[in-house]
């Protein structure tokens, strides 16, 4: 209801406006990459579709936030002007209907007030102009590294450039095809992927005179998590203590729970793949601070997830 709010206030302002940098630190922070403000190569798609110069300034303008990937500015770039290779109006000069400017979309008033704040480096226009690439481009990312990528906060991020739910899942999709392989989990000869990068923190096992049935992976809000395995989807919504979570049936009988997530992407009875985004990391029900409860049921009760993985050759814990 907050989010909702927030989301009719700021209507006007949000209905173009930027996005980049959030996103990216989920990304990389998902797959592997850690806190890499420009770790992931790019992508062959990416060579292929970003202009040299655009590329360059997404990356070097991502190292002024820790947490933000370049690969978020750079999916924002796309979504908003195509590198600029846009011909709308607003694009190389004036603004269209909603005020946006620019080849990152920023309202006039925005784009004063972010410069003001982070001057971008030489190399842009004097005074800076949200016309131009560099200064468009390092703007965006301080914007997003004040809307809550610094603190790992990539949804928010986004979602302060354009407040939609969809549009963040937009940009994370398009950053994702930006990144190269290393966006790609490794998978198991049977299909299991690991469900999200993150740290391990409370195991399977006894807890607190309960028995604690799943593993615990700490990791920012937001950060996506992935479906372990093929299989059809059996919930996503609200879930008592768990929050919000989506179970997930595989063909083998084992049903993989992922609870306490901020948002889910799929719906009951949608089939997945390994690998799939299928919600975000949150903090919602009894929780006491962002992680995924990841919880393996088999035909004969909960596994220990981590061993589940070791027997697999591959390691839930590997970026504790
Ligand atoms: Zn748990």
């Amino acid at each position: 209801m907050l989010k909702l709010s927030t989301a009719l206030i700021g209507f006007i302002f949000g209905l173009i406006v930027l996005v980049a940098a959030a996103v990216s630190g989920v990304v990389s922070a998902v797959f592997g990459g850690g806190d890499s403000a420009t770790s992931g190569p790019p992508s062959q798609a990416a060579l292929a579709d970003i202009p040299g110069k655009y590329l360059t300034l997404y990356q070097q303008a991502a190292t002024t936030c820790p947490g933000l990937d370049w690969s978020i500015l750079a999916a924002i770039g796309k979504i908003e002007t195509d590198h600029g290779r846009s011909n709308l109006s607003g694009v190389h000069s004036g603004s269209n209907s909603a005020g946006a400017g620019g080849p990152m979309q920023f309202l006039q008033a925005s784009f004063d007030s972010v410069v003001a704040r982070h001057p971008p480096p030489p190399g842009g226009s004097t005074p800076p102009s949200r016309y131009n690439p560099h200064d468009a481009i390092y703007a965006a990312a301080a914007y997003l590294c004040d809307s809550g990528a610094r603190d790992g906060d990539l949804h928010s991020a986004i979602f302060a450039y354009n407040h939609a739910d969809w549009y963040v899942n937009k940009v994370l999709a398009q950053a994702q095809r930006y990144r190269a392989a290393a966006a790609t989990p490794p998978a198991s000869a049977d299909g299991w992927v690991l469900p999200v990068a993150g740290r391990c923190s409370s195991g399977f096992g006894p807890r607190d005179g309960q028995f604690h049935q799943g593993q615990d992976l700490a990791a920012p809000i937001g950060t996506p998590i992935v479906a372990a395995a093929e299989g059809t989807v059996l919930n996503a919504g609200p879930a008592g203590g768990y929050g919000l979570w989506v179970r997930i049936q595989h063909p083998d009988g084992t049903i993989s729970t992922y609870g306490h997530i901020n948002a889910s992407h799929v719906t009951a009875g949608q089939h997945v793949t390994p690998g799939q985004p299928i919600a975000e990391v949150g903090n919602r029900g009894q929780s006491t601070g962002p992680h995924l409860h990841f919880q393996l049921d088999t035909r004969e009760g909960p596994v220990d997830p981590v061993a589940f993985y070791e027997q697999k050759g591959l390691h839930l814990c590997a970026n504790s």
